[in-house]
């Protein structure tokens, strides 16, 4: 098993971004449940918009829904994102780091 933890770079926001992007279209298709509320403050999607956060980006379907507040405070909690880059066919290297 190959882990890399890296220090954020342009290929690991594209690589988030891929896999933001096959949440939303899973939440769109109704396969992925998006909660009506932030999952640690309770705050409804309706007062403050909600984003998908991930503990493991080797689980991209593993999301919990946060406002950006909470998200903010996970973040940093979590400074880096260990990714298995073997289960990534082109090589993808994925870490989060919030200065
Ligand atoms: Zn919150």
């Amino acid at each position: 098993m190959a882990i890399m933890v890296m220090p954020l770079s342009e290929s690991d926001n594209r690589a988030r971004n891929k896999i933001n992007k096959m949440v939303q279209n899973a939440v769109k298709k109704g396969v992925l449940w998006k909660s009506t509320y932030c999952q640690d403050c309770g705050v409804f999607a309706t007062e403050k918009p909600l984003s998908a956060h991930h503990e493991d980006y080797n689980k991209p379907y593993s999301v919990e829904w946060l406002c950006n507040k909470c998200h903010g405070k996970r973040l940093r909690r979590s400074r880096r994102v260990i990714v298995d880059i073997s289960k990534w066919p082109n090589g993808h290297i994925i870490s989060d780091t919030v200065s």
